[in-house]
């Protein structure tokens, strides 16, 4: 079965309202495996909107509408639907009978605004609204079916769920298939690279992979359409492995909903490690991240925020001639400073992410220098360099991911270290 969903309101083309019916109706579509092939937002114009809704019966089996079956002049839909499937409009008693019901509650007469309400077009099974003046209502046709809903968010959700679905998932009887999706989280792989290593993955149509980037991170969702659950889960399963085998595992720090932060401090918090930062161009924010989780704020123990090699230098008692030499923002000094935090923070881990501070509008950080990340354990020291600084958001998420990345990657090898005794021994 192939959906489309149309969403009017002249607000939702200026750009005022979001369209968040429309995003909510994908859903629930998707988890009970209506296919969605299309999503149109139209204004309140009757006639551009029978024309839209034409349209969608050519080529959808179901045609699901929300907004304008308001009582007012600019809600059109009925009317839109009536000259759509041509249909004429007509008096629904029951329908009248309820929103008299609701104006009698009120102490108020219906007037012949609220009338309209109860004119839908002919032959539609009606979908009673407990939650308002507007019934919804479905009509079928030869070309399709139109589902018409109420704008307001809480009374679609409310007709979608009584009404709807039931509909929906009763039509489709035997052929009902479900959707499941598995989300993968990678961070530091580009999407571009991503994609050349899963070319064969990605034009697989069931499942399907696609990839979605974030800010340093790309997910890469598998959505499989099956009979059941289990089968689903069956199809994700094989094709996550292939994605595994075909990009660089490592880089998968979670699933679904996992926060990199989250997975870090978790990390973190296993490995018995605690941490402290110091950073410039990010102002703190890496520090934050972690904190903003529960084993975070136990497992970092200090966040420190320079802006000049003067602040560093008074921080982390460093050599100002040190710092003119090298410049404040090199390898050198960055390696220093995590090493200062390591001695400083017994036993912690000192992560100094230093960054060139460049202007917040160079939102790629392109212009604004450099950020060195280093991490400095008992074990090892892991030193990068990345080509962005400054503050600008891009750049600025870029550095977040790829330093929580760096902890994330050391605590895990403190981790097999500490669950391996014999590599311990070697190390
Ligand atoms: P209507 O039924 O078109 O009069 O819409 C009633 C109210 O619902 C509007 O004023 C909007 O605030 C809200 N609304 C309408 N359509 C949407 C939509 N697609 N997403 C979110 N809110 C909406
Ligand atoms: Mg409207």
């Amino acid at each position: 079965m192939n959906a489309e969903i149309v969403t009017s309101g002249t607000e939702l083309l200026l750009g005022e309202t979001t369209d968040t019916n429309s995003t909510y109706i994908a859903r629930a579509l998707r988890d009970i495996g209506v296919n969605l092939y299309y999503k149109t937002s139209v204004g309140d114009n009757v006639e551009r909107m029978a024309l839209v809704l034409r349209q969608a019966l050519e080529r959808s089996d179901v045609v699901i509408t929300t907004g304008g079956l308001g009582p007012t002049v600019d809600d059109v839909t009925r009317e839109a639907v009536a000259q759509a499937t041509g249909r004429p409009l007509v008096l629904y008693p029951e329908c009248l009978a309820q929103i008299e019901s609701i104006f009698a509650r009120w102490g108020r007469a219906v007037g012949a605004n609220n009338r309209r309400q109860a004119f839908l077009p002919a032959d539609a099974l009606v979908i009673p609204n407990p939650v308002g003046t507007a019934p919804g209502f479905i009509v079928e046709t030869d070309h399709g079916t139109l589902i018409s809903l109420p704008g307001v968010p809480r009374e679609m959700e409310r007709l979608l769920q009584d009404g709807v679905l039931p509909y929906l998932r009763k039509r489709m009887g035997e052929a009902r298939v479900i959707i499941k999706a598995r989300v993968l989280r990678t961070v530091g792989l580009g999407e571009s690279l991503i994609d050349e290593r899963i070319d064969a993955e990605m034009r697989s149509s069931n499942p399907t992979v696609g990839l979605a980037a974030h800010y340093g991170m790309v997910d890469i969702r598998i959505t499989a359409r099956a009979a059941d659950e289990a089968e689903a889960d069956a199809m994700i399963a094989d094709m996550e492995a292939q994605v595994r085998a075909a990009i660089d595992e490592t880089a998968i720090f979670g699933v679904g909903s996992d926060k990199l932060e989250d997975v870090t401090a978790r990390l973190l918090a296993a490995a018995g490690v605690k941490l402290a930062v110091i950073e410039s161009a990010t102002g703190g924010e890496v520090a934050n991240m972690l904190r903003s989780t529960r084993e975070g704020h136990a497992a970092v123990t200090s966040a420190l925020v320079v802006d000049s090699p003067e602040a560093l230098s008074a921080a982390l008692d460093l050599s100002p001639a040190k710092l003119a030499a090298f410049g404040w923002i090199s390898e050198m000094v960055a390696a220093e400073a995590a090493a200062r935090l390591l001695d400083t923070y017994q036993g912690g881990w000192g992560l100094a992410v230093l960054g060139d501070v460049g202007l917040p509008d160079d939102v790629y950080g392109r212009d604004s220098g450099q950020t060195f990340v280093v991490l400095a354990t008992p074990d090892a020291t892991i030193v990068r360099r990345y080509p962005y600084g400054g503050g600008g958001f891009l750049a600025r998420a870029w550095v977040r991911a790829r330093a929580l990345d760096i902890v994330r990657r050391q605590a895990l090898v403190r981790l097999a270290l500490a669950t391996a005794p014999g590599l311990a021994a070697q190390g």
